[in-house]
């Protein structure tokens, strides 16, 4: 009988490693467990096992389950992991083989529908992972992974940015209003799917802040200032949540939801925001130096272009 695990062995120092490292695969086969691993390895990617005749069949999946039908994921298969893969978490130390910390996002059992060299098609019955997918082969190790069914979250929202129009004075109706200071920086809008962000490309402190997201999903609005000689990206709204488009949601809730965030790192922080306080802000706003105030109706939703509901007040 062929050794199944020999490929798994030979990339792995049990002295060197934390991973199990059994000498054979599991005595008690026909099982039908599977995981996903979050790894955050020099890529992040999530690690999809699918338990086959007493070893873990494993695929890296650079973006994760596919959320939508429309869009099919890489899926790049890798060595059979033993059984005891299964739990496994913790930290594989830097230049060893995936190297990086590895938690486990979810598990459960999986139903087979069909598998085949080139095809495998599951239904997967874990807590974050649940639904039909087809796996099918496309050139050697690679992949594709396809979710059948409907999508489980909602499309993204446009990539057009609110913008305010100017007004020579503050707004009378002052408690309707969340007042903001203007940064005078560059608008930027930032989607994060799968642990990455496109903005990274013009700013690679970017993939920072997308990798830790992991797989939550999110479109963030801010502005890129300079403040006191650094650059700093503040975020001052945010579009969509874990799957949810929030443009229809009043300022006040998406207001609420970027906070939950707590974004607040060297390069990026959440924009403070002071509901129904007009003229405070607005000298604040001018001893600092800052071009002005934006005044945003906290009943309204998000509406890309320029809209009445945020009001642009210079200092
Ligand atoms: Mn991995």
């Amino acid at each position: 009988m062929s050794d199944k695990l020999a490929k798994y062995r030979s990339k792995r120092d049990p002295k060197r490693t934390p991973e199990p490292i059994p000498d054979a695969p599991s005595a008690a086969p026909g099982g039908n467990a599977f995981v996903i691993q979050e790894h955050h390895a020099r890529s992040l990617h999530w690690d999809l096992r699918l338990e086959r005749d007493g070893v873990l069949v494993s695929w890296a999946v650079p973006k994760g389950l596919p959320a939508d039908p429309g869009t099919n994921h890489l899926a790049v298969q890798t060595e059979d992991h033993p059984m005891e893969y299964l739990t496994f978490h913790g930290e594989i130390p830097q230049g060893e083989y995936g190297g990086g910390s590895m938690t486990v996002w979810d598990t459960g059992t999986y139903e087979t529908e069909k598998w085949s060299e080139r095809e495998v098609k599951v239904v997967l019955r874990g807590e974050r992972a649940a639904g039909r997918f087809v796996l099918f082969r496309t050139r050697g190790k690679n992949w594709m992974i396809h979710r059948m069914g409907a999508p489980v979250r909602d499309p993204f929202p446009p990539v057009e940015p609110m913008l305010p129009l100017a007004r020579v004075r503050l707004p009378k109706d002052v408690p309707a209003y969340a007042f903001e200071f203007a940064w005078g920086g560059r608008r930027l809008l930032v989607p994060i799917d799968g642990g990455r962000t496109d903005a990274a490309r013009e700013h690679p402190w970017l993939r920072g802040l997308a990798e830790s997201f992991g797989s939550r999903t999110a479109v963030l609005d801010g502005e890129v200032a300079t403040l006191g000689g650094a650059e700093i990206l503040l975020f001052y709204d945010l579009l969509y949540d874990d799957g949810r488009s929030l443009v229809r949601e009043p300022y006040t809730a998406r207001r609420a939801a970027l906070e939950a965030l707590g974004l607040a790192g060297a390069h990026w922080q959440t924009a403070p925001s002071w509901p129904g306080e007009a003229e405070a802000v607005w000298r604040a706003a001018r001893e600092q130096g800052l071009p002005g105030v934006v005044a945003k109706r906290l009943d309204s939703p998000y509406r890309p272009g320029p809209s009445k509901s945020w009001l642009f007040i210079p200092s």
